[in-house]
């Protein structure tokens, strides 16, 4: 090891970003002699919300050698196979955003272009009707992905509904069993060192001063380190995203015998509802603009569609969409809140999480952090989060409501980058990926179809197949993928019989 080796690692923050980072990071450096320590105060506490997940949290966990089953129990999980999106089209309209695709690309022709034919001819039915993952979540089923899908049509992925603090608390024991330290105190101070102004020490409450060459900011929404000592600044997105504030209630299940294997969206006057099921409760929450409706009256809409007994008082959090205008600056590396945050929609924000995670680890620099390795990680993080910005801003952007709110989402001007997107699948339904992409093409389609955004024209290249032909092999796909959502345990069954759920 060089002498300008990282020694002293410090993490800042003990929520999920911070025992997911301690965790992930112990692991991947298990063998070098660097010492990771992590403070976090119980005093102040954990955001305690951030329960839905995408499927690369399953990638995370599996890469710490955690296994599906053990942490659907360890965290009273459940499976996630897609979202139901409510009303955002229009009152009493739903679709799915699934996670896995729809039909099959045949001859290098994306399957919508055929379902646009064939919906044109009126011979198709909702596109989610050729979704293995779409015909279980509507028939309330769960089961594993085969691991050699038969056909392309089989494949799909599957994501958790978690308790929040159990699945920080999973991670603080396996950074824990790793040997980084864990250190229980308020920080009062941040001492920068002359003359570059990198961080040196934390000063605790209790006096005590923590040194290090490192630190990973993930102290939440205040990035203590990062805007607090740093003051790096923050991109404000509120120009495209309106929400601001959330008030989320953990209430009883609707129906302890019924667990739904998907989170619902559903849209009201200001915004939208999350309901996520979890073995033991269910967790609530309306995510609002405060221009257009006060706290209470977030609050009662919540209270009017909540069916469960409430397990907590309402938790208001106010919240500005946006990010930190540098991830990474001097010696210090932003994750989580700390280095912002969108909203709720699409559970984005612990899969960024796990991008900067794999970020540290690719680009992990020495004593020095030299500019280029900064550089580097900043430009991708920005990408990321530009792309997840423009898959959020789309739900809003497509809605078919009337209210005020919904008409301000739709008449707001979009990024250019995703202008771009729009164009050019509203044009013969191509669909442009860019660079850091979290969400792939299906998702795309996903939303375009399901709020309602057809393209002109499809691919002509979906002539080299005649209509008797299609419509057979649309009746097929739509027969077998009945008959495997049919054969599939009911999600609440499934938990039971692998003994996740007692
Ligand atoms: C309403 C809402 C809903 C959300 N839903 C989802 C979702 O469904 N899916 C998803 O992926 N994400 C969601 N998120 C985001 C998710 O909650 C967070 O990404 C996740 O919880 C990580 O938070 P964190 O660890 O960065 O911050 P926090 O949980 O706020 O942790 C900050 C830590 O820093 C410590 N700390 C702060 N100051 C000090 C100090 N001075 N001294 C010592 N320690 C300090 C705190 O004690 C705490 O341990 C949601 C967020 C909101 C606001």
């Amino acid at each position: 090891m060089n002498n300008s080796a990282i020694e002293r690692l410090v993490i800042v923050g003990g929520g999920t970003a911070g025992w997911m980072t301690a965790a992930s990071l112990a692991s991947h450096f298990s063998k070098t002699p660097m010492a990771i320590t992590l403070v976090e105060s119980s005093a102040i506490g954990t955001i305690g919300v951030g329960e839905a997940t995408i499927p690369s949290i399953r990638r995370f966990y599996g890469a710490l050698g955690l296994k599906d089953a053990e942490v659907l129990k360890r965290t009273q999980a459940t499976a996630k196979l897609a979202i139901q999106f409510d009303g955002w089209r229009e009152s009493g309209h739903s679709f799915f955003h699934p996670f896995g695709v729809y039909g099959q690309d045949v001859r290098q022709v994306g399957f919508h272009h055929y379902w646009l034919r064939m919906h044109r001819e009126g011979l198709a039915g909702d596109i989610g009707d050729y979704s293995l993952a779409v015909a279980l979540a509507q028939s309330g089923k769960f089961t594993p992905p085969a691991p050699n899908p038969p056909t392309p049509l089989s494949v799909f992925d599957w994501a958790l509904h978690f308790d929040a603090s159990l699945f920080a608390a999973l991670m603080k024991d396996t950074a824990l069993s790793l040997g980084v330290e864990a250190v229980d105190a308020r920080i009062d101070s941040v001492r920068c060192r002359e003359p570059d102004g990198f961080i040196s020490e934390l000063v605790l409450d209790s006096g005590k001063v923590v040194a290090g060459d490192l630190f990973i900011d993930c102290s939440g929404f205040r990035g203590l380190l990062i805007e607090g000592a740093l003051q790096t600044g923050f991109d404000d997105w509120g120009e495209w995203l309106h929400c601001d504030r959330a008030v989320a209630l953990q209430s009883e299940l609707d129906d302890p015998e019924v667990l739904p294997p998907y989170t619902r969206s559903i849209a009201h006057s200001a915004g939208w509802q999350w309901k996520i099921p979890l073995q033991h409760r269910q967790g609530n929450g309306y995510v609002y603009s405060s221009q257009f409706i006060s706290d209470d009256e977030a609050l009662a809409t919540l209270r009017e569609n909540v069916a469960g007994a409430p397990r907590t008082e309402p938790n208001i959090i106010p919240f500005r969409p946006g990010r930190r205008r540098q991830a990474w600056r001097k010696n210090c590396i932003a994750v989580g809140l700390a280095a912002g945050f969108l909203e709720p929609l699409e559970s984005t924000s612990i899969a960024l999480i796990e991008t900067a995670i794999d970020k540290i680890k690719l680009l992990f620099p020495d004593k020095n952090c030299v500019a280029p390795l900064v550089d580097e990680f900043n430009d991708m993080t920005a990408l990321e989060y530009e792309r997840v910005r423009d898959f959020i801003i789309l739900h809003y952007k497509l809605n078919g409501r009337s209210e005020p709110f919904w008409q301000r989402c739709r008449d707001s001007a979009v990024p250019d980058t995703l202008q771009h997107k729009m164009d050019l699948f509203r044009e013969r339904g191509h669909l442009v990926k860019y660079r850091w992409e979290i969400f792939q093409n299906a998702s795309w389609v996903a939303l375009y179809m399901g709020l309602g955004l057809l393209p002109a024209r499809y691919d002509p290249a979906t002539e080299y197949f005649d209509t008797d032909y299609l419509k057979k092999a649309f009746a097929q796909m739509r027969q077998s993928l009945g008959e495997a959502a049919a054969a599939a345990p009911a999600h609440a069954a499934f938990l039971a019989q692998e003994g996740i759920r007692t």
